[in-house]
């Protein structure tokens, strides 16, 4: 991923970013930058993936003009419709919402990531329908560390082996793990949440699979994923503010 500074074609677009898009941009790339810092880590390797869910077409269009250029998305329709629209800007899209396998083809066809990867045939399905001529789709594993039987994500005592079967698939590369623990406040709390995600990630890499991504932390608690080694926040509210709709 990239957050590099704006593309030509945005800096001589007709729109100037709009300061508030600019300003929260701003606001977490600061907190990015605190977090790694105080983690001893350089701010280059934390990216920023902006969760776009039920905010629309102009709200991606003014983070996009601010510098923004990953944005992920929860319902398949919903981002079809966007990235329809924004056709025009030069981003990157990644799933990060829960997968029916009816689901798979317009997925593997419109995105570049997949962070919710949590049973063999969906990951079986995204690689067999990823178009020929594009690269190989990017995916994580959804971890559940949480023990919520309601939640998504594989267990972690399943993980080895799905995540054997799917380093195997042609169209797809694995490239780490993705977790949503259950909120809480306080922050040695989030830490003690996202450990197991690390743990889980560093025994992967110790049995020979070659990762990079551990993809955690959201508005709330970017701070502590950072502490505990992510390399990808994926923040909605406090890039555009609260959701309305449904989340
Ligand atoms: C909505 C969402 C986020 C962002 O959550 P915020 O608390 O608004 O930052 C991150 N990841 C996933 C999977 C989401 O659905």
């Amino acid at each position: 991923m990239d957050n590099g500074p704006k593309t030509r074609e945005l800096e001589s677009g007709m729109t100037s970013p709009d300061p508030e898009s600019s300003e929260r941009l701003r606001a977490v790339r600061a907190r990015i930058a605190r977090a790694a810092a105080g983690a001893g880590r350089g701010g280059a390797e934390v990216s920023l993936l902006a969760a776009s869910k039920t905010f629309g077409e102009a709200a991606v269009r003014a983070l996009a003009d601010a510098g923004q250029r990953a944005f992920g998305e929860n319902y398949l329709q919903e981002a079809l419709e966007k990235q329809s629209a924004l056709r025009d800007l030069p981003l990157e899209w990644h799933f990060i919402g829960p997968i029916q396998s009816n689901k798979t083809r317009a997925i593997a066809e419109n995105f570049s990531w997949v962070h919710s990867v949590d049973r063999l045939k969906v990951a079986e399905r995204l690689s067999a329908q990823r178009p020929i001529g594009m690269p190989p789709l990017q995916v994580c594993i959804e971890v559940n560390v949480s023990g919520e039987a309601s939640k998504g994500g594989v267990v972690p005592a399943e993980l080895p082996a799905l995540a054997e079967a799917v380093a195997k698939l042609p169209n797809i590369r694995l490239r780490g793990l993705m977790a949503i623990p259950a909120p809480v406040r306080d922050a040695a709390a989030q830490r003690a949440a996202f450990r197991p995600v690390r743990k889980a990630y560093d025994a992967l890499i110790a049995r020979g699979f070659a990762l990079d991504t551990l993809s955690m932390g959201m508005s709330a608690d970017l701070e502590a994923a950072i502490l505990e080694g992510a390399t990808i926040v994926r923040i909605g509210t406090a890039l555009f503010g609260e959701r309305t709709k449904h989340a």
